[in-house]
């Protein structure tokens, strides 16, 4: 019963603790299912798909999709008939999404920094967009066309010349993407789109696949990018380093840090938004507030009743992922936050801008009561693909500095050269490499 299930939304009590930043860290709620659990079938899907390219994805397609495929790569009329065939509602939506998310990948570019250190001698970063990418777009649980706007527009305001596209095939559209994902890549003038899902789809773009009867090949690319489940997720580990990629986007969490301020009726909602994503989503609450934790629970029950997946909603909150964090007070909260480094972070305090200037990790940042995290997934102009599973300790959102590199170009003149050079030849001589050394006086001799 629901309540049942809320009772198993845990509680972990951290008052009166002084836990080391490491022992924080290990005391945060996490899936069972993760990386380890799913690399080894991940590893032979991959193995699979690079010794038999087209004949594998048809049929990890059927194990994995149900569905029976003739070719791979979506025709154009799917694209075109897609579009005409969209709702205007979603369409409009749609141009909403693209619009302000273009505004604020545009505005992340970053510029060239050129500076001339000494008379003559010149340094250029400089920033260039890789020259092809693959896109992937979820669709298993539900399907994400927003996800096709989150990957493709930093990858166009980059600069990157060639986008593919993959999305699990759907059962109920012939074996097709979902039409709403065919009609947003279209939308955006993407014509290289693949119905394939999952590890397969990751293995396919990292390492292409020749061609075969029924299919034109599949170029390998440089970065590989988008959000999915844990199968997903590892495949991207997997592959990491023969490709970029842009983070471990696995299945979604939130973190909402409230205090007595907050309204329990849209924390709770908001845990449940994204609890809704997948039964290893994690809704995790941190709050000094055992009364508004209680009040919480209450609304989770309530709301857990009412909404439409309900059983995945309640399987997510009851899972080791999910459950109240309570602290002492503010501080041990952000620290608390820090150390689980969530994918989104809700700020619902008093001062709430205040808080969030001050913490230190999180893939996004929702301020106040009127920042949602479902603003952001649509319609913010902020980017929903974010690192997952405390990743974002280190790495960062879809952006367009993803889908570039900076070269480094050094252009020194004769004198510039000279005026350095014994000091380069000292430390030549240091490293007992003399010949770099030589590679300078012989310029002077
Ligand atoms: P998905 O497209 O990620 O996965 C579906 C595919 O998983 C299937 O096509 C199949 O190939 C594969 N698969 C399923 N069961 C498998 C098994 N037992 N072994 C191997 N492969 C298997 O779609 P989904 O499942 O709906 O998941 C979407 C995920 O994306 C959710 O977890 C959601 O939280 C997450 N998400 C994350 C972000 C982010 O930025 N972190 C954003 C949006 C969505």
């Amino acid at each position: 019963s629901p309540e049942a299930a809320f009772d198993s939304f845990r509680t972990i009590d951290l008052r009166g603790k002084h836990l080391s930043p490491a022992e924080l860290k290990g005391a945060m709620p996490r899936a069972e299912t993760t990386f380890d659990a799913a690399s080894d079938a991940v590893a032979a899907i991959i193995t699979d798909v690079r010794t038999r390219g087209f004949a594998a994805l048809t049929d990890l397609a059927q194990r994995f999709d149900g569905v029976e495929q003739h070719s791979v790569r979506v025709p154009d009329e799917a694209l075109d008939t897609a579009l005409e065939q969209l709702d205007p509602a979603v369409r409009s939506a749609l141009e909403t999404a693209i619009d302000r998310t273009r505004t604020f990948a545009k505005a992340q570019c970053p510029a060239d920094a050129e500076v001339e250190i000494r008379p003559g001698a010149v340094l250029t970063h400089k920033w260039v967009p890789v020259s092809r990418v693959g896109l992937y777009v979820p669709g298993g649980l539900a399907v994400y066309p927003s996800s096709v706007i989150m990957n493709v527009v930093p990858a166009q305001a980059a600069g990157v010349q060639s986008l593919a596209l993959a999305s699990p095939p759907q059962k109920e559209f012939g074996g097709l993407p979902h039409p709403t994902i065919l009609a947003a890549a279209k939308l955006l003038g993407i014509t290289e789109v693949y119905a394939v899902g999952g590890a397969q789809a990751i293995a396919a773009f990292a390492y292409g696949v020749p061609a075969d009867a029924n299919n034109g090949e599949l170029l390998p690319v440089d970065v590989v990018t988008g959000p999915g489940n844990v199968f997903v997720a590892t495949a991207k580990r997997l592959v990491k380093g023969v490709v970029g990629i842009d983070s471990e986007a696995g299945p979604t969490e939130i973190m909402v840090l409230a205090d007595d301020t907050a309204n329990p009726r849209l924390v709770a909602a908001d845990l449940i938004s994204q609890a809704e994503h997948d039964p290893n989503a994690g809704s995790v609450l941190v709050t000094a507030s055992e009364e508004l934790a209680g009040k919480v629970r209450a609304e989770l029950a309530r709301q857990a009743g009412t909404t439409k997946h309900g059983d995945r909603v309640r399987t997510a909150l009851s899972g080791a992922q999910s459950g109240v964090i309570l602290v002492d007070g503010l501080e041990q909260g952000i620290a608390v936050c820090d150390a689980y480094a969530a994918e989104h972070l809700e700020i619902q305090t008093a001062d709430a801008e205040a808080v969030a200037a001050r913490i230190r990790s999180a893939g996004a940042i929702f301020v106040g009561d009127y920042s949602p995290v479902s603003l952001g997934d649509y319609c913010a102009g902020s980017n929903h693909v974010l690192p997952t599973g405390g990743t974002a300790a280190f790495s960062s959102g879809l952006n367009v500095t993803t889908f570039m590199r900076a070269i480094q170009v050094i252009n020194y003149n004769r004198e510039a050269l000279q005026e350095v050079s014994a000091d380069i030849v000292a430390l030549s001589v240091a490293e007992d490499l003399p010949a770099h050394g030589d590679a300078v006086t012989v310029r002077f001799s």
